[in-house]
């Protein structure tokens, strides 16, 4: 294997100035606001779907294919975290080529809503989940069900360094599909080293001059193909056994300490002569979005809901299905499992079989 590491000694410089505006922040479930009109929703609905991701969405198209009145619940606009990426090559039966998180989600919606699944937007703050009844406190209003797939999925890790939050959409992003424009000429760095980091890495050669992957590890856990890619890509550099300690700037991002984790060294990063600042994207893994169900329902040490295998959680009529539940494989193929599997199992409930 391959190891292109990057001179730990000096500056690293940039060339052109950029300003820029970003997208895509992080959303902690604290950060969810508190408005609420008190609005009675009058429907009782068969089953609420949270969350419209992919789980969400192919738990909407199987509920409505078993003609349960079916709302589905999503904050943002429908798709979830695939939409964040330009590149998706592992959901079966997919385009072969020029397929996107857009365009496949565009599809899931499209067979959803086609089953009467009918989608709405507001932002759930509150559950009360006791009773046959499932009541849903939204910013617009309070939704009821008698069952709950609860499909939130999850939101990224940040990066873990000093003064993050103050640079998040100044410099750092966790989004390569929303923000790698900002960053055309510019040098990139990739806090990360699964398949996601390294997609995305491969994903911001198009636009950066240069990207490098910082790793906390001396070898990448991305499999071995997307490694292989990487490896071969002569835009592409690597700062092992390295973590982002601290970043810094005024306006934007224009520096940052770099860590050995091995040695200890630390190591300044700068933008290069003419520019201003340079781009770090975070993928080190994700969190769910599970706060909601804090005390109601049994979650693993790292807030996972945990399910039985037919998607059931610990309360009676509430399912949860994709990221935000516990399980060994985080991917689109496994959310639209969990999703029919869980709409199904609601549908049984619903009939008492
Ligand atoms: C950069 C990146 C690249 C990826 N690449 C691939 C890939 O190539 N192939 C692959 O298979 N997978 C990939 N994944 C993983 C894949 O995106 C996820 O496994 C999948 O999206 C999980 O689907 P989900 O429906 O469970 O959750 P999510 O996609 O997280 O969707 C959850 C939805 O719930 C909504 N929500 C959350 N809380 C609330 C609330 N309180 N009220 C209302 N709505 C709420 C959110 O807004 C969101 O739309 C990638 C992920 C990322 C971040």
């Amino acid at each position: 294997m391959h190891k292109h590491i990057r001179s730990t000694e000096g500056r690293i410089f940039l060339p052109s100035v950029a300003f820029f505006v970003y997208s895509c922040m992080i959303e902690s479930d604290s950060d969810i606001s508190e408005r609420n009109d008190d609005t009675e929703m009058e429907q009782i609905y068969d089953v609420i779907i949270l969350g419209a991701g992919p789980a969400g969405l192919s738990a909407g198209l199987y509920a409505g294919r078993s003609r349960l009145s079916t709302l589905i619940i999503e904050r943002g606009i429908p798709g979830g975290q695939i939409m964040n990426t330009n590149e998706i090559e592992n959901y079966p039966g997919q385009m072969l080529s020029g397929e996107t998180g857009f365009t496949l989600i565009g599809r899931m919606q499209a067979q959803a809503e086609q089953f009467g699944a009918v989608i709405t937007t507001d932002t759930i703050v509150e559950v009360t989940l006791d009773g046959d009844i499932k009541a849903l406190k939204g910013t617009k209003g309070t939704y009821h069900a008698r069952h709950l797939i609860i499909a939130t999925g999850a939101r990224p890790r940040p990066i873990g360094c000093k003064n993050e939050e103050a640079f998040v959409g100044r410099g750092i992003s966790y989004c390569a599909t929303c923000d790698a424009n900002f960053f055309r000429g510019l040098d990139v760095y990739v806090a990360g080293g699964g398949d996601a980091a390294v997609e995305e890495a491969l994903f911001l050669t198009r636009f950066a001059r240069k990207v490098t992957v910082i790793h906390r590890r001396d070898t990448l856990r991305a499999v071995g193909s997307i490694q292989e890619e990487a490896f071969a890509n002569p835009k592409m550099a690597f700062l092992w056994d390295s973590v982002v300690e601290e970043v810094y700037g005024d306006e934007v991002l224009s520096g940052m300490w770099i860590k050995n984790v091995k040695t200890g060294e630390r190591t300044r990063i700068e933008p290069a002569e003419g520019d201003a600042t340079f781009g770090l994207f975070g993928f080190i893994g994700n969190e769910p979005n599970s706060g909601l169900f804090e005390g109601i329902l049994k979650r693993d040490d790292q807030g996972y809901i945990l399910t039985d295998e037919n998607m059931c959680t610990c309360v009676p009529g509430v399912y949860a299905a994709g990221d935000v539940r516990a399980k060994s494989l985080r991917q689109v193929v496994t959310a639209v499992s969990d999703g029919a599997v869980a709409a199904m199992q609601a549908a049984k409930d619903e009939q008492g079989i």
